[in-house]
């Protein structure tokens, strides 16, 4: 286990905690208020969510501990949900369509979530898929003490997605969208990850968004930034879609024309690594797809 490192300590100005896990770069979240804590995507490692658990229940507060409300899942993701069931008495909170997965889905998430168990020396009791208390397939506002916190379907990313809102704060957890600006992470239909990038767009200039916190990697701070960040997104899937297009109409092959795109995708990106080019291949694999239908 690589010890987790709190990014965000939380206090009563900014009551909110990011917990970084040693894995994949994972930002885990949670948000205080009076004797109430939530929790987002809570972590890989139980190390990461204790962690978690213990500044959400604890910052900021001289009484006893803070009582973990709700524990919010934003998609099925297996590194989205695990830590679940880590919060006995919180309500279990996540998108409809994630809550009703079915069985086959199901399976394939529980048995990805094993792999990475052992790969990572986890050994836990065994793990069920979520059993969600409370579900959403519109925006959906909850309380936290006095703070509102918005959680937002957004399906692109997957078909289950969702992203949270906190006013007072002007922070966006949005899950697996902006992670690694410029290689979008679409795990599911093009047309909906475009769409997904352009409501974000109108989103963060609607509500003068400060902060976003992806679910992995850097946070991005500030409009500038934010709006640099959706840029790069949105053109690698213009680029991605105008050279898939151009290919199709030349007649070329599908080999050729996934070339072409990996490469236009890289080369708009300016950096390469190996795991950005199996994610370009995978999203230009999509974008043909979408192209041709
Ligand atoms: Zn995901």
């Amino acid at each position: 286990m690589k010890v987790p490192r709190l990014l965000e300590a939380g206090s009563l100005e900014h009551p909110m905690v990011i917990v970084r896990s040693g894995f994949w770069q994972f930002n885990a979240a949670g948000l205080f208020h009076g004797d109430q804590a939530l929790v987002i995507d809570p972590g890989i490692y139980p190390e990461d969510i204790a962690l978690l658990g213990a500044a959400v229940t604890t910052r900021a507060r001289s009484g006893p501990p803070r009582r973990v409300t709700q524990v919010i899942l934003t998609h099925s993701h297996h590194d989205h949900i695990r830590g679940w069931s880590h919060f006995p008495g919180a309500e279990v909170i996540m998108p409809r369509v994630a809550a009703e997965k079915g069985p086959d889905a199901r399976a394939r998430i529980v048995a990805a979530k094993a792999k990475v168990d052992q790969r990572l020396g986890i050994e836990e009791k065994p793990f069920a898929y979520p059993h969600a208390d409370r579900t959403f397939d519109r925006p959906l506002p909850i309380q936290l003490g006095e703070l509102e916190v918005q959680l937002l379907p957004l399906y692109g990313h997957s078909n289950c997605c969702s992203v949270v809102w906190v006013p007072a704060l002007r922070t966006l957890f949005s899950a697996d969208y902006l992670v690694t600006p410029g290689t979008p992470y679409c795990r599911w239909e093009m047309p909906a990850m475009e769409a997904a990038l352009d409501w974000l767009a109108r989103f963060v200039e609607d509500h003068e968004v400060e902060t976003i916190w992806p679910a992995h990697y850097a946070p991005l701070r500030g409009p500038a930034a934010i709006r640099a960040g959706l840029h790069q997104d949105r053109e690698a899937l213009r680029i991605l879609r105008s050279t898939c297009e151009q290919g199709l109409a030349q007649g070329l092959s599908e080999a050729e024309i996934l070339r072409a795109a990996t490469q236009s995708a890289r080369a708009w990106r300016g950096s390469d690594s190996k795991a950005s080019r199996l994610q370009d291949l995978d999203n230009a694999q999509r974008m043909l797809a979408s192209c041709r239908a």
